[in-house]
C-alpha cells in the first residue's frame, strides 16, 4: 500500500485541528451531541512526529469522524486522497465514517457514495456495484448520482445488459419531466443506449453470433437513427453474409451522411466496392466530398485512393492544395514521399515521417485525451463518440 504523503498528512492534521475546534464549539451549544475526544488528536500528532504515517492517518480519521460537523472536511480529504491515487487511504477514511453510528442518514449515504467512488477507482467493481445498488434503495436524494456511477461500473465491466436496463429506466424517468433540459438529456441517453447495443453487437459478432449482432445493431438504430457505428456493424454483417451489394450501398450512404467518420470504414468500403466492381464510384465520391471540406484527413484518404488507382499527378495536386489551405504533418509526409528520393533526400523523407507520427490521430473534444487509435468511448473521460481527428 502507498504511504500517505507527509504533505497530505500535515494538511489532514490541520484539518482535524480546525474540524475538532469547530466540532467542539458546535457541541458546546448542544449538550446532547457527542464530543470529539482530544486524545485521538494528540495520538495522531504523536504518530505524525514519529513518522508513523499510517497510524497517524488512522488516528486523525478516528478523531475527525466522531462528530457530524467535521463531516465535510473528512469527505473532502477522502476525495483528495482518491484523486491523488491513494485509494486505500480514501477507503479507510470513508469506511471509518460509515462506522459512526451517530452520523445522520444523509451524511452516511454521502459517505456511502464516496466509498463506491473509491471502489471504482480501485477497480473493485463488484463491491462498488453492491454499494450503489444498496444506496439506490436507501436514499432518494442520492439515487440519481448512484445510478450515474452504477452505469459507469457496468460500462467498465462491459455488462451491456445491465447498462441498458439502467439507462432505459433513466430514460423513462427523464421522459416524464417537463423542463427543456430534459429533452436534451433524453436524447443523450438514447445515444448512449445505441452505443450499448453496438458494444453488445460487437461482442456477439466476436463470438460468432451474427444473428444476435444484427438484431442489436438494428436496435441501436431504433434508439438513434443517424448513428454511424450500427451501420458499420450492419455493413460488416452484410459482407459476411455474402451481401456485398447491400454492404456497399449502406457504406456509400453513410459516407455521404457522415463524411467525418469515413476513416473508420473507408477500408471496408474499398473492399466491398472492389468485390462488386464499383471502385470508380468510390473514387468519384471521395473527389466530390473533397469539394466540400478543408479536412486534411479527407485529403489524405483521397490522395491515397488516387495513388492506389495510379493517378500520381492528381494525388500530388490534392496534397499541394491542402498544404496551401490547411497544412498538416501527414499531408507534408505524403507530399515528400510522393516526390520521392529523386527530388528529396532520404533524411528529409525520414524527418517528415517522424513529424507525422508525432501527431495524434485522434483527440477527445471533451477531455483532451489523444492517441493513435480510434475508440467509440473515450478512454480518458468515458464519453461516447467524442474522439475526432484534429483538423490540422
Ligand atoms: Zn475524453
Amino acid at each position: 500500500m502507498a504511504e500517505p504523503s507527509t504533505l497530505l498528512l500535515g494538511l489532514l492534521f490541520l484539518a482535524v485541528a480546525a474540524g475538532w475546534v469547530l466540532g467542539r464549539s458546535a457541541s458546546a451549544s448542544d449538550k446532547g451531541e457527542d464530543k470529539s475526544p482530544p486524545s485521538q488528536y494528540y495520538l495522531g500528532l504523536n504518530f505524525l512526529l514519529d513518522g508513523e504515517q499510517e497510524s497517524a492517518l488512522k488516528a486523525f480519521s478516528d478523531a475527525l469522524a466522531v462528530n457530524a460537523e467535521t463531516f465535510e472536511t473528512h469527505i473532502t480529504f477522502g476525495s483528495l486522497l482518491r484523486k491523488r491515487g491513494e485509494v486505500d487511504n480514501a477507503i479507510k477514511i470513508h469506511q471509518s465514517l460509515l462506522s459512526r453510528s451517530k452520523l445522520p442518514d444523509v451524511q452516511k449515504n454521502q459517505a456511502h457514495l464516496e466509498l463506491a467512488k473509491d471502489f471504482i477507482a480501485a477497480g473493485l467493481l463488484d463491491r462498488a456495484e453492491q454499494l450503489l445498488k444498496d444506496l439506490i434503495e436507501l436514499s432518494v436524494d442520492h439515487q440519481a448520482d448512484a445510478r450515474v456511477l452504477l452505469i459507469e461500473v457496468y460500462e467498465a465491466s462491459r455488462d451491456w445488459v445491465q447498462a441498458r436496463q439502467l439507462a432505459e429506466s433513466q430514460l423513462v424517468e427523464v421522459s416524464s419531466q417537463q423542463e427543456p433540459a430534459a429533452v436534451a438529456r433524453a436524447s443523450a441517453i438514447r445515444e448512449k443506449l445505441a452505443h450499448y447495443c453496438c458494444e453488445a453487437a460487437e461482442d456477439d459478432d466476436m463470438r460468432g453470433d451474427t444473428e444476435s449482432a444484427g438484431r442489436l445493431a438494428t436496435e441501436a438504430l431504433n434508439w438513434c437513427d443517424d448513428a454511424v457505428w450500427p451501420q458499420i456493424i450492419l455493413a460488416r454483417l452484410d459482407h459476411k453474409g455474402d451481401k456485398a451489394q447491400e454492404a456497399y450501398d449502406r457504406l456509400m450512404r453513410l459516407a455521404q451522411a457522415s463524411p467525418d467518420r469515413l476513416p473508420e470504414f473507408i477500408q471496408d468500403l474499398l473492399v466491398v466496392s472492389d468485390e462488386i466492381d464499383r471502385r470508380d464510384d468510390v473514387t468519384d465520391l471521395l473527389s466530390a466530398l473533397l469539394e466540400h471540406t478543408q479536412d486534411p484527413q479527407m485529403r489524405v484518404i483521397a490522395a491515397e485512393e488516387y495513388l492506389a488507382r495510379g493517378q500520381q499527378a492528381r494525388a500530388l495536386d490534392v496534397i499541394k492544395q491542402g498544404l496551401l489551405t490547411q497544412p498538416s504533418p501527414k499531408l507534408l509526409r505524403q507530399a515528400i514521399e510522393l516526390l520521392g528520393e529523386d527530388v528529396v533526400s532520404p533524411e528529409v523523407i525520414a524527418g517528415a515521417q517522424r513529424l507525422a507520427s508525432r501527431q495524434s490521430a485522434y483527440l477527445c473534444g471533451v477531455c483532451g485525451f489523444h492517441g493513435p487509435s480510434f475508440y467509440w468511448q473515450c478512454p480518458g473521460c468515458k464519453s461516447w463518440d467524442t474522439l475526432h481527428r484534429p483538423k490540422q
